[in-house]
């Protein structure tokens, strides 16, 4: 569609209040304590949360040391409330492309804050330029954290390999198919064979005795998953559904109806732009229904707050 393409080319261009109008649906807010409301509302609603603190490819070690300070904050904020919750972390936030050794001694220190708040610490996966570092780091804080959860892509040609090679131990691993392009000598690059791969490597993380978070909206893929899961499983206890805040709610009711554990990602912070651009690029169809919400609501009434609109 050509409105389509012309507003994807400019995103960047686009004023701040109408942006922010059309990321409200997939992000919390700016600040912990709208992000923290918006994990109390799910609650209310029956979900979990994950709380993601938007952030990548820090400059230097300073802003590594400000996102680890504000991620303790997060962490305390979610005992505070009582909230069944995490923090999620992008290893490039916490500084891996600056130095290993400085990743690993901020999720070390986080994971230390949030294991007597009884939280887990989830080391989220980049695009392939970061795999091998992420998992030796994901390594070596296994080796003394127990709270400390993994991110693997089904997207990748590798990674039946890098299941088999986890370290021992039962490890919580939230299966995705990866939303980073890859080059083609490293990647699926069809829907099936990506779908395929996904169905694979959840059930070989089963059968190897970790535990499953199943991060998709696909809902075929989902379906035949349980199938494959069976009645041997307990829902909640060997897997569980994770899922992006505003993207396809309904499917998450269904699977809360059903007797499953949903756990909806937040993420918030002043780095909402550059996130929802991507997350609009990934799907130029919500785009299209947003463009329409966003028209008809201006012909309709005076523009609200985007900040306090949903
Ligand atoms: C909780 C969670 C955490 C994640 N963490 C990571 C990570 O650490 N690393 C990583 O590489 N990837 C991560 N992802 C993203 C993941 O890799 C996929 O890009 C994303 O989930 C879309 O794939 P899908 O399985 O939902 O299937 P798709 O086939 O892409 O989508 C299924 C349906 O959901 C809709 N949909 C999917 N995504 C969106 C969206 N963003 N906006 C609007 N509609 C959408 C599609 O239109 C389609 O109808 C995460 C995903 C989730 C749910």
């Amino acid at each position: 569609m050509v409105l389509e393409k012309l507003v994807l080319a400019a995103l960047p261009l686009i004023p701040r209040p109408i942006m922010r109008r059309l990321s409200a649906r997939y992000i919390a807010g700016e600040t912990l304590e709208e992000a923290i409301e918006r994990l109390r509302r799910l609650s209310a609603a029956g979900f979990a949360g994950v709380l993601d603190i938007l952030g990548e490819d820090v400059a230097d070690e300073a802003a590594a040391r400000t996102a680890l300070s504000e991620y303790r904050g997060a962490a305390t904020a979610i005992a505070e409330h009582g909230l069944d919750a995490y923090v999620s972390v992008k290893p490039t936030h916490f500084g891996l492309r600056i130095s290993e050794d400085l990743a690993l001694e901020l999720y070390g220190d986080l994971l230390a804050h949030a294991s007597p708040l009884g939280q887990a610490v989830r080391v989220e996966m980049e695009d392939h330029t970061t795999t091998d570092a992420t998992l030796r780091l994901f390594a070596k804080l296994h080796e003394s954290h127990d709270n400390v959860g993994l991110v693997l892509q089904s997207r990748l040609f590798r990674t039946p390999a890098d299941i088999a090679a986890l370290p021992d131990g039962t490890i919580d691993v939230r299966m995705v198919k990866g939303i980073y392009l890859e080059p083609e000598s490293i990647a699926h690059k069809g829907v099936q064979e990506i779908r395929d791969a996904f169905f694979e490597c959840s059930l070989q993380l089963l059968a190897n005795g970790h535990v499953l978070a199943i991060a998709s909206h696909d809902e075929h893929l989902a379906a035949r998953l349980l199938l494959a899961i069976g009645a041997g499983e307990t829902p909640g206890e060997r897997f569980y559904f994770e899922v992006l805040l505003g993207v396809q709610e309904p499917l998450w009711h269904r699977w809360k109806a059903a007797g499953h554990v949903v756990r909806v990602y937040v993420p918030y912070g002043p780095h909402w732009r550059s996130y929802s651009q991507r997350r609009l690029r990934k799907n130029p169809e919500i785009l299209r229904h947003l463009i329409r919400d966003t028209f008809r609501r201006s012909t309709s009434r005076a523009p609200a707050d985007a900040r306090g609109s949903r």
